[in-house]
Order: structure tokens, then sequence, then C-alpha cells
């Protein structure tokens, strides 16, 4: 497997300078939000006290339908809190094959939490199917773990799940006694795709996770939420787990000002997404996965001939992509310009011109 959180040598560049399709995580905030954390109205969280913190988690509560939010420094911490609060020591957590919960959270909830996955192969969508879910749910025997919990994800890596199978997938859990829980990292690049509120992608949920710190744009900060007797426990789980900060109203205004402001002009990097898909997809020698690119991400196949030349002249450009490969995929997010993307495109064009 491919680690696309390698390492580039960019130790001499301005990251400001760069057009960086490594990933969403990489924005900087902006005057506005900096402007924002100044303003912030501060107190000790632990206690309760803090204003900003207490605002942001009522207002995405809120606009997820949900009855309570907790703040957590990241979407790790939140998915392990939501799983550990759902599940106890010897029960087993269903997950897709190859969701981030499972893939990219190095086994949280076994090594901290003794609870057991589950995978269950995912299609080309991303989604796992009803039929296969049931199927791996463990008869109640001693030999087996008891399974607990269901755990989905939308977007799976840029896919946007169809709201019908979610809510099929969570019903038939439910009505096995299972509870859901939803990885909604990029849940708003589904919003904003789907058309569909946020309370509508969330209704057959028991908790959700967003992260503030992906295409939002905030430095730092992901949300639980969910019922009341959840959240509760997670503020527990929270806490054992370090994640109890004091004045983190200073990022939870960052949050705040990232879910009034950034959620429309995601349409932005869905479009620039599907403007890079097509000028890639004009090179002679790539593979562009063109039905892949539904939100913020493009998608292509690098010929192992070109990857190390194309990175380099990449670089020369002060554009940075993870290390290329057969699966290569580079995500739009408001750190990157239509004006950008052409540019981009040009180099592309220019590299496989001169073959
Ligand atoms: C980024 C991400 C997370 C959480 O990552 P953190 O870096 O811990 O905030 C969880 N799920 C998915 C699908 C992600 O992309």
């Amino acid at each position: 497997m491919t680690n696309q959180y390698a390492k580039l040598n960019i130790a001499n560049k301005e990251p400001a300078d760069c057009i960086d399709f490594r990933s969403d995580t990489v924005t900087l905030p902006s005057a506005e939000m900096f402007q924002a954390m100044v303003g912030a109205k501060l107190g000790d969280d632990v206690y309760g006290e803090d204003r900003a913190t207490n605002e942001l988690q009522d207002y995405a509560a809120e606009l997820l339908g949900k009855e309570a939010a907790l703040f957590f420094p990241t979407g790790t911490q939140s998915n392990l809190s939501a799983i550990l609060s759902h599940c106890q020591r010897g029960d087993e957590v269903l997950i897709g094959r190859e969701y981030h919960t499972f893939v990219y959270e190095a086994h949280g909830a076994s090594v901290l939490g003794g609870v057991g996955i589950c995978t269950i192969d995912t299609n080309h969508r991303g989604s796992v199917s009803v039929e296969d879910m049931l199927a791996h749910i463990k008869a109640d025997d001693p030999h087996f773990g008891i399974t607990k919990l269901l755990c989905l994800e939308n977007t799976v890596s840029g896919r946007v799940q169809p709201q019908a199978q979610i809510d099929e997938l969570s019903d038939a859990a439910h009505a096995r006694g299972l509870k859901v829980h939803l990885d909604g990292a990029r849940l708003f690049n589904a919003h904003i795709h789907t058309g569909l509120s946020l309370k509508d992608l969330c209704y057959s949920l028991d908790s959700v996770s967003i992260c503030l710190s992906k295409s939002l744009g905030s430095p730092a900060g992901s949300l639980l939420v969910g019922d009341q007797e959840t959240i509760r426990k997670a503020k527990r789980l929270r806490k054992i787990l370090g994640g109890g900060m004091r004045q983190v109203g200073v990022l939870a205004a960052c949050g705040m000002y990232a879910l009034k402001n950034n959620v429309a002009r995601l349409q932005e990097d869905h479009d620039n997404a599907r403007r890079l898909t097509q000028g890639l997809s004009e090179c002679r020698g790539l593979q562009v996965s063109v039905d892949e690119s539904q939100t913020n991400m493009a998608f292509f196949h690098c010929p192992k001939e070109h990857r190390e030349n194309l990175q380099l002249l990449l670089l020369e450009n002060n554009i940075l992509v993870p290390k290329l490969s057969s699966a290569s995929r580079l995500v739009c997010h408001l750190g990157i310009s239509r004006a950008d993307i052409d540019f981009t495109v040009q180099v592309f064009k220019a590299y496989f011109s001169s073959q």
C-alpha cells in the first residue's frame, strides 16, 4: 500500500506560494478567520465555560439535527470516542474495508478499547451492501464477538454515498439492535453535491463525526454529534484520550467561521476538480477516472515510466501532488483557484506533449 502522507522534499518552499493538491488539510486560515479567533469569547472548556466552544457545539448539533455535539482536536479522536461510546471491550464494530476508521486510525478501537474490527467489502463506489452487512453480524454464540456497531463513511475518498443506501443500511442495522456511526469527515462535500440538507444526510444515523480541518478550512478540529447519552459518554472518553482542552475557543471560533462561510463555496472546489479532471483527461499518456470525480478530488493512473520526471517538473513549478502512482489523487480546496487549475493542466500538458 502506498503511503499517501509520504513526505515531499519541500523544505525550500513557502507553503503559501505552492499549489498544494496533496490534501484539503493543508489550507491556511484566512485573515477573516484569524479575526474570528481574536474575537472569541474564551473560558476553560473543561469547566464547560468556553463560550465560543459551547456556541459551536450547539450550532453544529442544530445544523445536523441531533441533540448534542462535542468538539475534538481531530477526527481520529472523534471517531474513536464514538466507537468506544457505542461498544464495550469484547464487542465488535463492522467497518467498510477501505474506510478511514479501519485503514488510517491505527486500530485504536482495538488497541485502546478492546473492540474487535470486522471489515466488509466495499464496491467501486465505496459502498457496503445491506446483504453483506447483515451476513457479518455475529450470532449470539460464545465463540464470537458481540456485534454492536456499524461504521459508515461519506464521502468515501471523494465519492458521495447514495443516501437511500445509507438509510437502508442504518435501518437494517437498527433492526438487528446495532448502532450506526458515520465518519463524515467530508460530509459537507456530500451536502453540496447532493443538495440534501445536513439533517437529511444524518437523519438515520446515531452519531456523526465531521471535520472542520478538511475542506472547510479550519486549522484544526472535529465535532462529534449525536444523542445526549452518546455525547456524555464521549466526553469522558475524550478526557481519557487527553483531548480535554482549555481555552479551545480559539479553534472553535475558526470552526464557527468555517461553518458559516466556507460551506457554500465548496461548489468551487467541486467545479475545480471537474475542470482538472477534464484537463488531465486531455493528456495522452494519463488514464483519468472521470466518473470518480464527484466532489473535490481528481483521480488518475500515472504510468510508471512518467512518475519520477513528471513529479519533478510539477515540483519545479511549485505544484505539490502526492507521490504519483497507479491511483493518484489530487485534492482541491480553498487554497486553490481556477487559475491554479489552468496552470497545473498547462504543466501536465507541456510534459506529455514533449514525450
Ligand atoms: C481526515 C479524515 C479523518 C480524520 O482525520 P484527522 O487527521 O484525525 O482529523 C477521518 N475520516 C476521514 C475519511 C478522513 O478523511
